[in-house]
């Protein structure tokens, strides 16, 4: 099948090829669409987002290069949202992927995406090494967020789980995934399945888990690819196995952003 995806970072925030690259790539691929999705600008923390002056010029050239692309894909400008930052201009965006990078801490907020270190550092100075509570309070706030930004995609909605330390078969893990999914889709049917971790080595499964996908299935909820890339040449990353895991869990389409809206496409 042609594949779509809407969630890649290039050099307007943490990616490390250019917006041309990622489509030249995708076209390579024979792909249907393609979504850019840097990294919103979020004024608490530089390290990895778009830089506010360059907003505009991310706009205009995504918008440049769908009309020079137009013959051969289908380009869409689009936005990663974290849950704490804000967009006034949303209407200038095709679609925004809404996910929650941060846990809220007494001192403010700590990312926990950056790394294994960090990671480490919150569970044991915030939540004295009980990596149950640290997943409790990160789903409290994803779904808090979700509320608040109501996006068109959920992003990596299990993303605490990335460095290995939440045991997601423990039932009060799962029941407060559950509570912040059940809550998430009333405002956003649409999830992502993200395989970014795998291409970065930090995981061999794709989000969301099995247990989360059952729940998004029976509720009526529905599953888009995305790579999460970083690197043009990962646009369709692990995409075979994720058709085949949806198969097995019994899902028989997925949904992509074709023609200007989100179209289902058997699997
Ligand atoms: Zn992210
Ligand atoms: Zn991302």
């Amino acid at each position: 099948m042609r594949y779509s995806n809407l969630h890649t970072h290039t050099t307007y925030s943490d990616g490390k090829h250019t917006v041309r690259d990622n489509i030249e790539s995708a076209i390579e691929k024979q792909m249907l669409s393609i979504g850019i999705s840097d990294h919103s600008y979020t004024d608490f923390d530089l390290t990895y987002c778009i830089k506010k002056e360059d907003i505009p010029r991310y706009i205009d050239e995504i918008r440049a290069l769908r009309e020079e692309y137009a013959d051969r894909i289908e380009v869409y400008l689009g936005l990663e949202l974290d849950g704490y930052a804000s967009l006034e201009d949303r209407a200038l965006y095709d679609y925004v992927i809404g996910d929650c990078h941060y846990v809220p801490t007494p001192d403010g907020r700590r990312s926990i995406d950056h790394s294994k270190h960090f990671f480490v550092e919150i569970g044991e100075n915030y939540f004295g090494g009980d990596y149950l509570a640290f997943a409790k309070e990160y789903y409290r706030t994803y779904a808090e967020r979700i509320q608040i930004i109501r996006p068109d995609v959920l992003g990596h909605f299990d993303l605490v789980t990335k460095f290995g330390y939440i045991d997601q078969d423990d039932p009060r893990y799962r029941s407060y995934a559950l509570e912040a999914l059940v809550a998430s889709l009333e405002v956003c049917p649409i999830v992502e399945m993200n395989t970014g971790a795998i291409a970065r080595g930090h995981r061999r499964e794709p989000y969301p888990a099995p247990f989360l996908l059952d729940e998004i299935k029976a509720r009526g909820g529905r599953i888009l690819l995305s790579s999460d890339s970083h690197d043009a040449n990962n646009l369709t990353f692990f995409f075979d196995e994720c058709v085949e895991l949806l198969r097995e869990n019994g899902f028989r389409s997925i949904v992509a952003l074709s023609e200007g809206r989100f179209k289902e496409f058997g699997i």
